[in-house]
């Protein structure tokens, strides 16, 4: 029974296709959305200096992670998970960030890099990069 309607769709393999594509759209798109919102929470969080803070419920761990990222020994190694995590979010956002004064950290410095020849080690980077690992770890 399966099988017959498997050869009916024989020949269809460039419609699957096309559906495949607009899925990876769809997910990317839906990728780029819940960057664009902890991105959004990030900025806040560079410059909120409220401790008891509401606004949103990550917003202290959001600031706890910034300070963190300024004194990490680990950082510049590789070593620190937090840190890497939190660069690679960076890293998302300057690709595609056009403002010529911006409040993510690094985020000037990542795109100086971008224009230079380490591209593909950053694209190498955002490839391991899962977001759903970020939303975990920024709500904790
Ligand atoms: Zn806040
Ligand atoms: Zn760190
Ligand atoms: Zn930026």
């Amino acid at each position: 029974m399966a099988s017959n309607s498997y050869d009916k769709n024989v020949g269809e393999e460039n419609i699957a296709s096309n559906i495949a594509e607009n899925t990876i759209d769809i997910v990317y798109k839906k990728r780029q959305e819940s960057i664009q919102k902890i991105i959004e929470k990030l900025i806040h969080a560079v410059n909120c200096k409220n401790e008891s803070c509401t606004t949103f419920a990550t917003c202290n761990r959001l600031k706890q992670i910034l300070s963190h990222l300024q004194i990490c020994k680990n950082r510049k190694e590789n070593k620190c998970s937090v840190c890497k995590q939190m660069i690679a979010l960076c890293c998302f956002h300057a690709k595609q960030c056009k403002a010529e004064i911006c409040q993510i950290p690094f985020c000037r410095q990542i795109k100086l890099k971008l224009a230079e020849k380490d591209q593909e080690k950053f694209v190498q980077e955002f490839e391991k990069f899962q977001l759903e690992d970020v939303e975990e770890f920024i709500s904790m």
